[in-house]
């Protein structure tokens, strides 16, 4: 029998917004939203590592129920790593879900598969929630490699990571060539590859590990493309990048049931 999943709208900040600018958004999200949304909605922040503290303080003084998010962190616990920020160190900021080999991550920053797996257990080991991005470039979907380029960061991502952790876990479909240039993979070309991802998950670690995982997707969502989206039975909720900026958008985004 399928499990009801709580779908996650998560807003990638990216480098955007210092520390003030953090603050008003995050409070006119709050302001934005219902507590029906947050019922029906797990709902996350992910800003730069400059701003989380603040956000920290004004969603916990006021009691908001927006998710604490980041955008990375390094797999090793401390020590000798100029300019890396430990899980640890975003557990301790009540962070609750960390993105973990974002596609820019991966292209401009060379992230491996070795590395973002080390990360994703990193993040469970603190008890804190991955979400593993995955996707492929144009080149690939276009010479129909999309689906082997996406098991492959599916299954390197996960390797040695337990049952009951991939069980919790969220999984990003973003599609590399959707990312930031308005195009959005059509609803059918997200429920396939999110229902291939589960079915990679199926045969990787387990059936009811499939079934209770979420998987979202991101590239160029948008209040207007959200509810299609979110109406495919493997699509879970949204990774949301440029429109997360804007507490407006991001809110109608967030209350897509209602359009
Ligand atoms: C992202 O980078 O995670 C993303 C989905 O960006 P955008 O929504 O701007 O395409």
């Amino acid at each position: 029998m399928a499990t009801a999943r709580k779908p996650i709208i998560s807003g990638n900040w990216k480098m955007n917004h210092n520390h003030f600018e953090a603050i008003q958004c995050v409070q006119k999200l709050y302001y934005r939203l219902e507590t029906d949304d947050y019922d029906n909605v797990d709902v996350s922040v992910h800003p730069p590592f400059t701003d989380i503290r603040s956000i920290q303080t004004v969603i916990e003084s006021d009691r908001m129920k927006i998710l604490i998010g980041a955008q990375n962190c390094y797999f090793e616990q401390h020590g000798a790593f100029t300019g890396e920020v430990s899980a640890p160190m975003l557990a301790k900021l009540n962070v609750t879900h960390v993105i973990v080999g974002h596609s820019e991550r991966r292209e401009l920053f060379g992230e491996t598969d070795d590395e973002i797996n080390k990360k994703v257990k990193a993040v469970l080991g603190n008890e804190m929630t991955p979400i593993l991005c995955c996707g492929e470039t144009l080149a690939e979907r276009e010479s129909g490699g999309a689906e082997a380029k996406v098991e492959g960061q599916i299954r390197a991502g996960l390797a040695g990571v337990t049952k009951a952790h991939v069980a919790s876990m969220v999984i990003a479909y973003e599609p590399i060539w959707a990312i930031g240039t308005g195009r959005t993979a059509t609803s059918e070309d997200a429920q396939n590859m999110c229902a291939f991802i589960r079915s990679v998950v199926r045969q990787a670690v387990g059936a009811e590990e499939a079934e209770s995982l979420r998987i979202q997707y991101g590239g160029s969502v948008k209040p207007g493309n959200i509810a299609e989206l979110m109406a495919q039975a493997d699509v879970d909720g949204a990774l949301v990048g440029g429109a997360s900026l804007e507490a407006d958008e991001f809110a109608a985004i967030v209350q897509y049931r209602n359009h």
